[in-house]
């Protein structure tokens, strides 16, 4: 308990800001810009769920998150909006893969592609989907023009970052592992541990998990940095 404490964030080091009254909370409250507010009511979205008040304002100041919230709850635009946020908020000169977006399966993934291509749709930030199924070729295509955003299962990660010359995560500036319990359940623990050490240090990773068992711990201090960590109670029954 002792070492947990001093590993994680202490929430009191937060802004005050950051602490908000949840039952209040509105998008408009959240200082987003205009495109991603016009994004989210594409998606028929008006008032944020609870993962999303507490996630996108500590998302936004850069900090590593570790989420559990049940299915259904908003994670997906719960890590989105902060990441779409920061590529428009930080623009790029020259096309570069900022942000990597780990799902356990080609279906996970392409709800993801979806909803961040809907609350992208009035920017120019750029998506690329890599999972198995799909031609790995076209994707090779679409890596070299370094898409802002890289979509993938960690089997088809792995192997565009091991086979394509073209392809690196040098300049990953956010990592996001949704469902890791699922994917270490998966076997994918190897594939993640690479992929993690491909990575620059210096980044901000957010990881969600249904349950927080040892191996999502043993994930969870080889990938982030001080995490905050943030929990919503699944609904009373
Ligand atoms: P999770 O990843 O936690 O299982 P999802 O991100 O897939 O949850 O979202 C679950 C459902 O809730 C989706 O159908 C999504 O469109 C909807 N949803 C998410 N956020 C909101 C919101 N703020 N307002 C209304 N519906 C939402
Ligand atoms: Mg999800």
């Amino acid at each position: 308990e002792e070492r947990k404490k001093q590993y994680f964030a202490d929430e009191n080091d937060l802004d005050l800001k950051t602490k908000l009254s949840d039952e209040l909370e509105t998008f408009t409250n959240m200082n987003l810009s205009r495109p991603i507010m016009k994004g989210l009511s594409l998606l028929g979205f008006v008032k944020p769920t609870p993962i999303q008040t507490k996630t996108i304002p500590i998302g936004l100041l850069g900090k590593d998150i570790c989420g559990s919230a049940v299915t259904g709850s908003g994670k997906t635009a719960a890590f989105l909006v902060p990441v779409l946020e920061r590529l428009l908020f930080r623009p790029n000169k020259v096309p570069l893969t900022r942000v990597l977006i780990l799902a356990p399966t080609r279906e996970l993934a392409m709800q993801c592609h979806n909803v961040a291509t809907k609350i992208s749709s009035f920017t120019d930030i750029r998506i690329c989907l890599c999972v198995g199924g799909l031609s790995i070729k076209v994707q090779e295509n679409e890596l070299k023009e370094r898409p802002d955003i890289v979509i993938a299962t960690p089997g088809r990660l792995i192997d565009h970052v091991r086979n394509s010359p073209s392809f690196s995560l040098d300049h990953i500036e956010i990592l996001i592992m949704d469902e890791a319990d699922r994917m270490l359940e998966d076997g994918f623990k190897d594939e993640l541990t690479e992929i993690v050490q491909y990575c620059p240090k210096k980044r901000q990773t957010m990881l969600f998990s249904a349950t927080m068992t040892d191996n999502i711990n043993d994930l969870i201090r080889m990938s982030l940095n001080r995490p905050v960590r943030l929990m919503v109670d699944p609904p009373k029954q």
